[in-house]
């Protein structure tokens, strides 16, 4: 049976990185598919564990051999999900969680219309700007201009099937784990889960 594959997406300065690593730890047999980007490496992460850091002449190269199931720019820099990252992964049956842009879920939707697609939003601008700001030293002017962006980003969510509101982060995290677990007890799961239980219950 094909594995589950989950989208995660949200307007910067949402939290979502932090929720998906705090989701990944806390679920078992959910692999992050780990995507290719032209950005620069930033301290403390490690290629091929974060994101494979591929150079942008590479990167143009890839798209046109058909390599990624979807890939967007994002920031300036190329962003972008293989093949072999997921296709291989749930033919194997194993669960997938694709961590990326709004661009990105509604391509992923194309190909994989099953797929389950949550969007995380802040829970008031003043937090998001709050969240912003706390990120580093950018000016007031930056700091509006990504306010402005993250508003139009959660525009999209009129797109995706979920929608999780980061206020408080145990309960955005139960309401992922909860989207989770619901997703792999439908009938159509548990029936080929279950198939000697139900084989047992039956045959008497
Ligand atoms: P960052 O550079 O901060 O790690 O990520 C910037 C944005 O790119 C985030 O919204 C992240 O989810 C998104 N992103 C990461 N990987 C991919 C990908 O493979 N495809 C797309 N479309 N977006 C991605």
């Amino acid at each position: 049976m094909a594995g589950l594959l989950f989208v995660v997406a949200a307007a910067s300065g949402t939290g979502k990185t932090s929720l998906v690593k705090a989701l990944l730890e806390r679920t078992a047999d959910l692999k992050l598919s780990i995507s290719h980007t032209t950005r620069p490496i930033r301290p403390g992460e490690i290629d091929g564990v974060h994101y494979h850091f591929t150079p942008k002449e590479r990167f143009v190269e890839m798209i046109g051999d058909g390599y990624f199931v979807e890939h967007a720019e994002v920031f300036g820099n190329y962003y972008g999900t293989s093949h072999t990252g997921i296709t291989t992964q749930l033919e194997q049956g194993q669960d997938v969680l694709l961590e990326i842009d709004w661009q990105g879920a509604a391509q992923v939707r194309k190909i994989f219309p099953n797929s389950m697609q949550i969007f995380i939003v802040p829970p008031s601008i003043e937090a998001l700007r709050e969240r912003l700001s706390n990120r580093g030293q950018d000016s007031a002017e930056v700091i509006q201009t990504r306010l402005n962006g993250a508003v139009e980003e959660i525009r999209q969510h009129v797109n995706f099937d979920y929608l999780v509101v980061n206020d408080v982060f145990e309960d955005a995290l139960i309401d992922l784990q909860s989207i989770i677990r619901a997703a792999r007890l439908t009938e159509i799961q548990q029936s080929a889960k279950q198939q000697n239980l139900l084989m047992g219950l039956l045959n008497r």
